[in-house]
């Protein structure tokens, strides 16, 4: 996803940087269930466990949510939808309460960002800077929203009155990743709540800790009860049944395209509930042969690739470059790459931290492997490191001499992994970046107006971004072409629209 903030400013806090490692010590954590307002056990009365991947020790045990659970939150959420506690408030007040909220967050931002490094590995820098200010910034673009927008009254002949408004959907059930778990939760439920529906969330199951102290803040901010609510628990299980719920209305997905296709099946043999789904990616870096100043580029493919240890949906994986300059670009990318250093995320300076867990890891290390099987010539990285931590980190790696035919050029590796691919033409790069089942994201580096113009309209894919990686914020739409979305696009009143139904009203005047 693009997080605005991500080669912005840092975040804006009032406090110093806090020693991170013993305020650890100190947080207690929430975790149960939320549903109607109360923190529940799950039904069966199961728990899991979630693990720290910087340390591989287990943080705390969460209630296991499965089918019962989700009937009992899907019933509240229901309830809360169908007696108007929220969905008839009056949109200012709606508005007030989602603005308490983001207030919460942003008072609460530091432990926020806490939870989100222990849960996930990332950097806490990382959290404070982008993660905590993207959600903020969501939660009060959408309740800035809420009273501004207009419905419609259609020409017709004078004796009719047509209008056209926007009612909410109703139940909206949101499946969520583990890469960015509070800012993405954020965009589901910003746009869900301004929208005046009712929301039962499934976080991933490695990141579920920011999600409940949300819900704390939710409460807190005089959101009603049954409005918001938390299933935590397992994708086949829980996530399954929200999405073959009856009485979910919408069922919002971000995840790999793997596990979206599930959510259409679940949709087609239920309740043909509407079905959002941002996906993965494989989104291509082109560098031209105009560019003149190279740092500039190489800081931003670097964020590309490896800002958030490359757990990045629209990271920028495929650095596809014009052959005249790619050793050059190769020299200084090399160069620069070492000033990504692989660290604790708790530890000022660190930028890179560890991956989600030891399956991933692995898996990441496979496509290494298979980078060298297929005959991708290995630059830099390509290890496992820091294992005395028992921790699951991986270094920054550059595979060069890489066609796109290889399996790291073709699937998502969600990691720190970047090929490098040589073109001639500008022809040539768009036939590349367009050789892939994703559209998702691309970058364009060029100093030639025609060239961005021609390229930016060529790529297949929902964000193009010339000059830059990852430049949007909340007045942009975000999602993919292709099999990186389906459905809808997050952000900006698009996010409004796919959460609202459209009636049209006719009344006949006597
Ligand atoms: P994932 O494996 O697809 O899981 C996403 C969510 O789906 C988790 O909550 C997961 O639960 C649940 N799930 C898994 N199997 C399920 C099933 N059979 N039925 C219902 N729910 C199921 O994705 P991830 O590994 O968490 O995240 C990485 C992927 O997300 C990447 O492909 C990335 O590109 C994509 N992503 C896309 C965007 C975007 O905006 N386009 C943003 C961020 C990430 P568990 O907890 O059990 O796994
Ligand atoms: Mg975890």
């Amino acid at each position: 996803m693009l997080l605005g903030a991500t080669t912005g400013g840092r975040f804006m806090t009032n406090t110093a940087r806090p020693d991170f490692a013993a305020l650890a010590k100190s947080l207690k954590f929430r975790t149960q269930a939320f549903i109607n307002g109360e923190f529940v056990d799950a039904v069966g009365g199961e728990e899991f466990e979630t693990i720290n991947p910087a340390t591989g020790e287990v943080i705390t045990k969460i209630a296991e949510c499965d089918a019962r659970d989700v009937d009992i939150a899907v019933a509240a959420a229901k309830a809360a939808f169908e007696d108007g506690r929220w969905s008839k408030l009056a949109p200012k007040e709606r508005k007030r309460a989602l603005q308490r909220l983001a207030a919460l967050v942003e008072q609460n931002s530091q432990e926020l960002a806490l939870i989100e490094s222990l849960d996930n590995g990332k950097p806490v820098d990382d959290a404070i800077a982008a993660d905590l200010p993207d959600a903020v910034e969501t939660l009060k673009w959408h309740a800035e929203a809420i009273d501004k927008l207009y419905d419609q009254v259609s020409p017709t002949a004078s004796d009719l009155v047509s209008l056209v408004v926007r009612e909410p959907i109703g139940v909206v059930g949101a499946v969520i990743p583990w890469n960015f778990p509070l800012a993405i939760l954020a965009m589901k439920v910003g746009p869900v709540l301004a929208g005046g529906n009712s929301v039962v969330i499934k976080p991933a199951e490695q990141t579920t800790l920011s999600a409940l102290r949300f819900a704390e803040l939710v409460a807190e901010a005089g959101i009603p009860a049954g409005v918001f609510n938390v299933v935590t628990g397992f994708g086949e299980t829980a996530g399954q049944a929200l999405g073959r719920h009856p009485d979910v209305d919408c069922l919002s997905f971000t995840g790999s395209t793997e596990v979206g296709r599930y959510f259409l099946k679940y949709s087609a043999e239920s309740n043909l509930k509407r079905v959002i789904l941002e996906l993965g990616g494989k989104s291509p870096a082109i560098v031209m042969d105009d560019v003149d100043d190279l740092q500039p580029i190489v800081e931003q493919l670097a964020i590309g690739i490896l800002f958030s240890q490359g757990e990045n949906c629209s990271a920028g994986s495929r650095l596809l470059v014009h052959e005249k300059i790619k050793d050059r670009l190769l020299e200084a990318l090399l160069e620069h790459f070492k000033t990504w250093n692989v660290g604790d995320p708790l530890v000022e300076g660190t930028r890179i931290g560890a991956v989600i867990e030891e399956k991933h890891m692995n898996r990441i290390l496979g496509y290494i492997e298979s980078g060298l099987k297929e005959g991708g010539r290995l630059v830099c990285g390509g290890k496992r490191v820091r294992e005395e931590t028992g921790g699951f980190y991986i270094e920054p790696t550059i595979f060069d001499g890489v066609n796109n035919a290889m399996t790291i050029a073709r699937e998502e590796i969600f990691g720190p992994v970047l090929s490098v691919i040589t073109f001639k033409t500008v022809e040539e790069a768009i036939q590349i970046a367009n050789d892939t089942p994703y559209g998702l994201a691309a970058s364009l580096y060029t100093n030639n107006l025609h060239v961005a113009h021609k390229v930016s309209r060529a790529i297949r894919a929902g964000t193009v971004s010339v000059n830059c990686f990852s430049e949007g914020d909340q007045s942009v739409p975000f999602g993919g072409f292709k099999q990186s979305g389906f459905g809808g696009r997050e952000k900006s009143f698009h996010a409004h629209d796919q959460y609202t139904e459209v009636k049209t009203i006719w009344m006949q005047l006597k």
